[in-house]
C-alpha cells in the first residue's frame, strides 16, 4: 500500500513498523468522563487544582529529566533549545491562572480544563493559515498539553527503550519529547499522519538524519507492529507492506545512496557523527564576505573563525558600522542555522592599521593587541559590536573575544557588549538577545584558566598559532626557530587537552580554529581530545572531513543540507 506525505530529509529506510498510539488526545471529541476525573456529586475544585499542580510540577521534571540526558549526550544539541522552550508553557499563565479559572469558575476537571486550554491555544497558533513557522509552534504546546493531560490521567506514552534495531516509528503525531527519546542507533525513520516540514519534530527529524515523512493521513488505521515498510523521504513516499520486488529496487536504491555519500567527490558536503551521536562541524575560516561564499560551496558547516581584522585592512580609514553590517548579515544569511563566529577586531601584532596611529612598540605580540586594544579604544569596539549585534537577527551569528587573559577583560569586554544591547533595545533595533559569547583560547593564561573561563562564556575557539607561540615562546613568524614552533608539542598539547577537557566538563562546546585544526597529524588526537568543531582554511575542508571519517567512531550523520 502506498501513501504519499511530506518528505523532512533525504534518507530512504527499510525496516518494521513500531507504532506510538496518543495515550490521552487533547484534541479528541472525547467529553465523556475519563479515567482519573471525578465522579458526579463528588467534584471537589481543590482536589482538581492540587491534580493540575502535580502534573505540572511532574512534567517540568521530565521535561527537564530528558533535556539533562540530550545535553550529557551532546551538549552542542541544537534540539535541546526546542525541548527548553516546554518549561516556559509549563509556568505559562494559561496552563496555571487559565485552567484553574476554568476549574473554578466552570467546574471543570484538571483534566478537561487542560484539553480546552491546550485546544484553545493550539487553534490560535493554527489560525495563523499562511505562516507554517506559528503552525509549528502549535506542535510546542500541543506537545506541552498531551505531557500534562498523560500525567493527569498517569497514562503517560513515554517511548519504550531499547527500541528493536531497524524500526520505523508509526504515529498519529510525535511531539518533540518523544522525537528526543528516539536513539538513533535503532531508529531508521519516522511518519507521522500530522505535523508540517517546519514543526520541531521535523527540525529534529532532520537532525537527526533519519528518513522522515510528516502529513502522511490514514496510515495509523492500516499499520501494524512488526509490518515491513519502505520510506523514501526524498519522494515523500510511504510503502506499507512491500512486496519483494519492492524491497529489492529499494535495497538497490538505498545502496547507491550510502556509497554516494561516502564517495571521496561528496566527501566534502558530509556531516560528521560520533557514535555516541555527537556532532562533530568541520567549519571554516573566513576574512571576508567572497571568503564566506567559497567555504559555503566547499562544503563547511558553518565559519568557526571570521577574522573580520580583515576588513579594516589595506585601506585608508576604518569600515563604518553599516560597511561591517553588511559583510556580517550576509555571512550570516549565507550560512542559515549553521554557526558563524565573528572575531572581534584582532589587530596589532603583525597587522597593523596606519590611521590607528598607535606608537611603535618593542614587542608588538606581546603589545597593544587584539581585544586590549579593542578596550582602549572603546569607540572603534562599540561600532564592531552594534554591526554584529543588528546582524544576528539574519543567522546564527556567535560573537568571539581574542587574546583573552583575564577573567577582568572578559568582564568589560562583556559590560561593552551590554551597553550596545541596550543602547539597541532603547532605539528599537532588533538584535539576538540571546547571541552566543566566546572567547578565544590562544595564551597560556586563557588555557590555565579555562574550566574559570567555561563558567563565563559559551564556548571556547582555541587558537593554537598564537598559543603555539606563546607557550614555546617562539615567534610565529620567525623561520630561524621554525622548528621549536611546533602545535604538536606536549607541553602545547597539555594546554589543549585541558581546555577542550574544561570546556566538556562545564558543557560547552570546544572549537580550534588555528592552522592546528586541518592538521593531518593533529586531527585524530583533537578528535580523541573530544574537539567539537575543527574551523580550517577553506582548501582543507575535505581532506579534514575525510581523515575525521576514517577514523573509529566517526561516520557520516547525512549530506550537507
Ligand atoms: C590563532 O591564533 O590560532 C588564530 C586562529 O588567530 P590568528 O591566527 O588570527 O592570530
Ligand atoms: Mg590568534
Amino acid at each position: 500500500m502506498e501513501y504519499k506525505g511530506l518528505g523532512v530529509t533525504q534518507r530512504i529506510a527499510i525496516g518494521k513498523v513500531f507504532r506510538i498510539v496518543d495515550a490521552a488526545p487533547f484534541d479528541s471529541n472525547a467529553d465523556s468522563p475519563q479515567e482519573n476525573e471525578p465522579k458526579p456529586g463528588v467534584f471537589s475544585p481543590e482536589r482538581e487544582k492540587e491534580k493540575l499542580t502535580a502534573a505540572l510540577e511532574k512534567s517540568r521534571r521530565q521535561i527537564q529529566d530528558i533535556l539533562q540526558k540530550m545535553q550529557a549526550a551532546d551538549p552542542g544539541n541544537k534540539n535541546a533549545g526546542i525541548i527548553a522552550t516546554q518549561l516556559g508553557y509549563f509556568e505559562d499563565p494559561a496552563y496555571n491562572e487559565d485552567t484553574i479559572a476554568l476549574i473554578d469558575g466552570q467546574g471543570l476537571s484538571a483534566v478537561e480544563a487542560v484539553r480546552r486550554m491546550t485546544r484553545e491555544l493550539c487553534d490560535t497558533f493554527n489560525s495563523f493559515d499562511d505562516d507554517p513557522y506559528m503552525q509549528g509552534r502549535s506542535s510546542d504546546i500541543a506537545d506541552a498539553g498531551k505531557r500534562i493531560l498523560n500525567n493527569l490521567t498517569g497514562k503517560i506514552t513515554e517511548i519504550p527503550q531499547p527500541l528493536p534495531s531497524g524500526t520505523v516509528i508509526v504515529a498519529h503525531d510525535l511531539i518533540p519529547s518523544q522525537t528526543a527519546q528516539l536513539d538513533q542507533e535503532h531508529v531508521l525513520g519516522m511518519v507521522t499522519e500530522t505535523g508540517n516540514i517546519t514543526s520541531h519534530t521535523a527540525i529534529m527529524a532532520r537532525s537527526m538524519d533519519i528518513a522522515a515523512v510528516v502529513g502522511c493521513p490514514d496510515l495509523m488505521g492500516e499499520a501494524r507492529d512488526g509490518d515491513r515498510i519502505i520510506v523514501d523521504a526524498g519522494k515523500g513516499l510511504v510503502l506499507l507492506r512491500p512486496d519483494d520486488a519492492q524491497i529489492e529496487t529499494y535495497t538497490g536504491l538505498q545502496a547507491e545512496e550510502e556509497a554516494a555519500r561516502n564517495t571521496g567527490e561528496t566527501v566534502k558536503y558530509h556531516r560528521i557523527r560520533r557514535s555516541n551521536g555527537r556532532e562533530v562541524l568541520v567549519a571554516a575560516n573566513i576574512g571576508n564576505l567572497r571568503d564566506a561564499r567559497f567555504a559555503k560551496e566547499k562544503g563547511a558547516n558553518g565559519i568557526g573563525l571570521f577574522r573580520t581584522e580583515f576588513l579594516f585592512l589595506g585601506r585608508s580609514e576604518m569600515p563604518d558600522e553599516h560597511e561591517q553590517y553588511e559583510a556580517y548579515r550576509q555571512t550570516a544569511e549565507l550560512f542559515g542555522k549553521e554557526p558563524v563566529s565573528i572575531r572581534t577586531l584582532d589587530v596589532g601584532g603583525d597587522k597593523m592599521l596606519p590611521y590607528l596611529r598607535l606608537p611603535p612598540e618593542e614587542n608588538p605580540f606581546l603589545g597593544m593587541r587584539a581585544i586590549r586594544l579593542c578596550l582602549r579604544n572603546p569607540d572603534i569596539f562599540r561600532v564592531q559590536l552594534r554591526a554584529i549585534l543588528r546582524a544576528s537577527v539574519y543567522g546564527n551569528l556567535r560573537i568571539m573575544f581574542p587574546m583573552i587573559c583575564t577573567r577582568e577583560e572578559l568582564k568589560e569586554a562583556r559590560e561593552i557588549l551590554g551597553e550596545c544591547m541596550s543602547a539597541l533595545t532603547g532605539a528599537g533595533i532588533p538584535f539576538r538577545k540571546d547571541i552566543a559569547v566566546g572567547m578565544m583560547i590562544e595564551t597560556p593564561a586563557a588555557a590555565i584558566q579555562a574550566r574559570e573561563f567555561a563558567k563565563e562564556v559559551d564556548f571556547f575557539s582555541i587558537g593554537t598559532n598564537d598559543l603555539t607561540q606563546y607557550t614555546l615562546a617562539a615567534d610565529r613568524g620567525n623561520p630561524l626557530i621554525s622548528g621549536l614552533y611546533d602545535g604538536m608539542n606536549p607541553a602545547v598539547q597539555y594546554l589543549i587537552k585541558y581546555s577542550i577537557e574544561a570546556a566538556r566538563s562545564t558543557g560547552i562546546p570546544s572549537c580550534l580554529c588555528g592552522e592546528l585544526a586541518g592538521d593531518p597529524r593533529a586531527i585524530p588526537v583533537l578528535a580523541e581530545y573530544g574537539l567539537d568543531e575543527f574551523s580550517v582554511a577553506i582548501d582543507a575542508i575535505a581532506g579534514t572531513k575525510r581523515i575525521l571519517l576514517s577514523l573509529d567512531g566517526f561516520k557520516t550523520a547525512c549530506l550537507y543540507y
